[in-house]
């Protein structure tokens, strides 16, 4: 079945809040400036391989998922998200979009489990094929 727009749009920037992603973002080459993650998702194209998600650790040993489209231009753009693990309001509501998220994953017909597990391993900046699959 495949994901509609919108329902896409959602799981991305979903994806991209609990992941931390900024907006606006301007692509360094072109200078074509996306204001939201779903603009950005709606007028990049995702890479050849790999699920454009890659988690990493930055110099302060923290962790990064790394986000990677292909601009209009064709030039690769990669998105940085820190996740800070606060336990403030805002890490509060990162768990109530982890929710939201789910519920589009289940919606689709993904176990409630399977669907947790997948989006933990997105978090961790790990491949998760399911994932990759409803955004394409
Ligand atoms: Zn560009």
């Amino acid at each position: 079945m495949p994901t509609d727009d919108k329902t896409k749009g959602e799981l991305y920037a979903g994806l991209v809040f609990l992941v931390r992603g900024s907006f606006p973002k301007r692509c360094s080459n072109c200078g074509t400036v996306f204001e939201t993650a779903q603009e950005f998702l709606a007028k990049t194209a995702s890479l050849q391989t790999g699920s454009g998600l890659r988690g990493t650790l930055d110099d302060e040993e923290r962790s990064i998922v790394e986000i990677y489209r292909n601009c209009v231009c064709g030039s690769t753009m990669m998105e940085p998200c820190r996740d800070r693990r606060d336990t403030s309001e805002e890490g509060l509501s990162r768990r109530e979009r982890f929710g939201d998220i789910l519920k589009i994953l289940t919606d689709k017909g993904v176990a409630f489990d399977v669907g947790r597990g997948e989006l933990l391993k997105v978090m961790r900046g790990e491949e998760s094929a399911l994932i990759k699959d409803l955004l394409k």
